[in-house]
């Protein structure tokens, strides 16, 4: 508290991401990638000519974008870059959800969603998960200021076709429906080719999870021309050069190796298959996943202790002291070296 606060913000509570330990652990708490960025990112970083940095980069971040566009086949204006996906969802939220209705997401996905509520003054509703803790999209009221969620979910792992994501655009006209892909390249399916036919989505991603930049920075929405002009006109209110031309090099490199990124992609979805048939092997219940992290839960180990007893053996996971999810943990997918460490740890503690 301070008496320099403007009034509110002592009130919020902002995101906790996951811990960056200064001691060296295995780190399976973040859904950060085991591979390392493509070799291409090395290259431009060891040619990057310092001269570029005496000078502001291109505010409209062209380069970049064209890159995304080609990537998923859009046009380069019906794409948005920015200081990674967080700040495209702040701008996001700013541009589209200040609404006199409230706007739906679900009951469990990304917790930085009801932040940026309380932080723009959003009222929200929650939708509860269904059964198999799928994201129920025929529950979203039509009526909403808009509505957001992630696809795959976070922290549940659960992922719906491209199919359910048009029968609910085919419902919901009238407010912009946010769909948060930050782990789509895992197993999921891209609902960016909807974007010509409903002027209402929005598509956000990021280069953190399965371009392995999650240093970098960066984030990206595709949609419509005038969602688009939307959050450019938020963004030019508040930062001109959220994308520094370094990050923005790099990203236009990321994106060019296209055999390195489906390896590496392929590499994770192989280690996670084998790390849930061996936790299942332990007794865990393990939700199935199209992401890079697996949710679970043993029937007969407290969460939280089993959580204290990977960090005494330096092994970091998540651990969500909510309601719904005090009895699981997320583990990210390390390399097969850092899951059998972890496997090895769990056997330990549950013998
Ligand atoms: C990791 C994550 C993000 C944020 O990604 P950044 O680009 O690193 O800010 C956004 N949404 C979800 C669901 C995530 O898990």
């Amino acid at each position: 508290m301070s008496k320099f606060w403007s009034p509110g913000v002592s009130e919020l509570t902002p995101y906790t991401p996951g811990e960056q330990p200064r001691e060296r652990l295995i780190k399976l708490n973040t859904n950060e990638n085991p591979c390392p960025p493509a070799p291409g990112v090395e290259q431009v970083l060891r040619d990057y000519s310092i001269d570029h940095l005496r000078l502001y980069p291109d505010p409209d971040s062209r380069a970049l974008r064209e890159a995304l566009a080609r990537e998923h086949g859009v046009e380069v204006e019906q794409v948005f870059v920015g200081n990674g996906s967080d700040e495209v969802l702040a701008l996001a939220f700013q541009a589209f959800f200040r609404q006199p209705l409230p706007i739906s997401m679900p009951a469990i996905s990304y917790s930085f969603y009801p932040v940026y509520c309380r932080l723009y003054g959003v009222e929200h509703r929650t939708v509860a998960l269904g059964d198999e803790w799928q994201v129920p999209l025929e529950a979203f009221d039509a009526q909403s200021g808009g509505i957001i969620f992630a696809n795959p979910n976070a922290p549940t792992g659960h992922g719906h076709g491209r199919d359910a994501i048009e029968a609910l655009l085919k419902r919901v006209t009238e407010c912009v429906v946010l769909v948060d892909e930050a782990y789509v390249d895992f197993g999921g399916e891209s609902a960016v080719p909807l974007v010509e036919r409903y002027p209402n989505l929005l598509v956000t991603g990021t280069f953190s999870k399965s371009r392995s930049l999650a240093g970098l920075r960066l984030g990206y929405a595709i949609g419509s021309r005038e969602l688009i002009e939307g959050l450019e006109r938020i963004k030019n209110s508040f930062n001109s050069y959220p994308v520094d031309s370094l990050a923005s090099a790099v990203g236009v490199a990321a994106l060019e190796d296209k055999a390195y990124f489906e390896a590496c992609r392929q590499q994770v979805i192989t280690t996670r298959e084998r790390t849930r048939r061996r936790l299942g092997e332990l007794g865990f219940e393990v939700l199935p996943s199209q992401t890079n992290f697996l949710l679970v839960h043993h029937p007969d180990h407290e969460a939280a202790q089993l959580f204290v007893g990977l960090r005494e053996r330096s092994i970091l996971v998540r651990h969500f002291n909510t309601e719904a999810l005090r009895d699981f943990m997320r583990i990210s997918i390390g390399t097969d070296d850092e899951m059998d460490s972890l496997i090895e740890a769990m056997e330990a503690i549950i013998r």
